[in-house]
């Protein structure tokens, strides 16, 4: 059946129509899939280097619509110009990577236990593969997983968030711009559709072998059941609470601009915002002074002005989840520093960033609130801090501040940070895509982009040659008749 609901595409900082689309039912989710299945049948064909040069071409379309395409994302997703224009260099970025990454999907070979005998591994790719975005991320996260995948030699079907579906139609047609001009059809694809139809379809599909989903852990949930179900692959990158550690031997001028662009940039809306920051008794006063100061400069407004430093949340829900959140803060024990309400004037969607001095006891803390809400707990000793730190069900990303060798060894030793991103004297947000991103526990386990994590997008197999004329038996069985 093909559907007849649309979805609305609002801008979020004028409450502005930006756009109507129309969603994908089941007739056009068959047939796409039908096309992507055929055009891996082709496109696994094509040299892995082959394919890189596409990529790279579709980087460059990428760097020609850069400015445009960022200015899509801050109307629609209401980042600040900044961050729409590094969005989309992200993409540039990780096309440049996948290119590269063509030539090294490298298998290793063994030495054989018998005579006359080749051990080595190789990497094939795995089908289509299904990536479902979030809205906070609405084309650098469909980047780091499709890019990659098609220098692998899948092809992919997107589901982006309904939240942001304008953006995700102009990154297809970027693709499509370059895919046509090399005859290909099918090999990058796009379904926008509710989670009921297209959604529900891509988790229950054996012929996804892959489903990389972005989102919540609530949505993480459901996408790692439905899909181990059936035996099919998941990579999962889900919500994080991340943390940083600030010793009294930091320098806190350092530490205030870091958690400022941690905790404020993408107005909180990052997974790897920084959601709580633990500061050491002998520097918690001149770094509290230092950031409710900072944080009563902080431009609030219209995301597309270069001087806004924090545009709207993504809509009116999320801004009274936030209010929400700090009526629980208040309930629990938490002081409000600076901030802490909606900012009327501007729209429906603003919010001040708010600082709240908390204690290590609140059970909100193990939350990940997605709103530009940053605690400050003081401790006492290291350890302490780091056992308060990975007290909380997510991995993503954390960082320590210290002039300390020890301090940050041990911050990064096996008995310290327990998260996929750790850092020393940087925020927890703002990843490189050479490393490989993701997180443990409630977080998923995924890792995308740089390293070896295109490794998620293949499969491999174990190859063994027998070149002589004898057949010795591993483990030297002799089975004869
Ligand atoms: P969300 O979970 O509401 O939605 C994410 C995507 O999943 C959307 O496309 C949505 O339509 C889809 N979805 C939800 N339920 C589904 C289901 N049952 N079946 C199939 N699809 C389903 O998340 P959001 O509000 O768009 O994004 C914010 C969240 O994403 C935060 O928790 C944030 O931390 C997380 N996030 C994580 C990373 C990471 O790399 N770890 C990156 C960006 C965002």
């Amino acid at each position: 059946m093909s559907s007849s609901e649309e979805v609305i595409s609002h801008n979020p900082a004028t409450g502005a129509e930006l756009g109507r689309v129309l969603l994908a039912g089941d007739n056009e989710y068959e047939s796409i899939l039908q096309e992507a299945l055929l055009a891996f049948q082709h496109w696994r064909l094509l040299p892995a280097p082959n394919r890189g040069d596409i990529v790279r071409e579709i980087g460059e379309e990428l760097r020609a619509e850069k400015e445009a395409l960022g200015e899509l994302v801050t109307l629609e997703a209401g980042k600040i110009i900044a961050e729409g224009q590094g969005e989309v260099q992200e993409m540039i970025d990780i096309a440049q990577f996948a290119a590269g990454l063509s030539r090294q999907l490298y298998g290793l070979s063994m030495h054989s236990e018998r005579k006359g005998h080749r051990m080595y591994e190789q990497w094939h790719p795995l089908g289509v593969v299904g990536i479902i975005s979030a809205f906070n991320f609405p084309v650098a996260v469909w980047s780091w997983n499709a890019l990659i995948a098609l220098v692998c030699g899948n092809t992919v079907v997107w589901k982006p968030s309904l939240k942001t579906p304008l953006t995700a139609i102009a990154v297809q047609q970027i693709c499509d711009r370059v895919l046509t001009r090399h005859g290909w059809k099918g090999v990058v694809n796009l379904l926008i559709g509710n989670d009921r139809v297209v959604g529900s379809r891509m988790l229950h599909d054996p012929r996804m072998p892959l489903i990389s989903a972005t989102g919540s852990t609530r949505m993480g949930r459901q996408v790692g059941q439905v899909v181990a179900g059936r035996l099919g692959r998941t990579l999962l990158e889900l919500g994080g609470n991340n943390g940083a550690i600030v010793m009294d031997d930091a320098d806190p001028d350092l530490v205030v601009r870091a958690a400022l662009f941690g905790a404020v940039g993408t107005a909180g809306q990052r997974c790897t915002s920084l959601r709580r920051l633990f500061v050491q008794r002998g520097i918690a006063r001149t770094v509290i002074q230092k950031l409710t100061t900072a944080y009563a400069q902080v431009l609030v407004g219209d995301p597309s002005d270069p001087h806004t430093l924090m545009g709207p949340l993504i809509d009116a829900d999320a801004v009274e989840h936030m209010l929400r959140a700090l009526e629980r803060i208040r309930v629990q024990g938490g002081e409000i520093l600076a901030g802490g309400n909606r900012f009327n004037a501007l729209g429906e969607c603003f919010v001040e960033p708010t600082l709240v001095r908390s204690h290590p006891e609140m059970e909100i803390l193990r939350e990940e609130i997605f709103a530009p809400i940053l605690h400050v707990i003081e401790f006492a000793t290291l350890d302490e801090a780091i056992r308060w730190h990975n007290d909380v069900p997510q991995g993503l990303a954390s960082s320590i501040f210290t002039s300390s060798v020890y301090s940050s060894e041990t911050f990064l030793s096996t008995r310290g940070s327990d998260c996929g991103i750790a850092n020393v004297n940087i925020a927890t947000s703002g990843a490189e895509i050479g490393g490989a991103f993701g997180g443990e526990k409630e977080t998923g386990g995924g890792r995308e982009s740089g390293s070896d994590s295109w490794k998620a997008y293949m499969r491999r197999q174990t190859v063994t040659v027998n070149w002589s004329k004898e057949l010795p038996l591993a483990q030297g069985i002799t089975f004869e008749l």
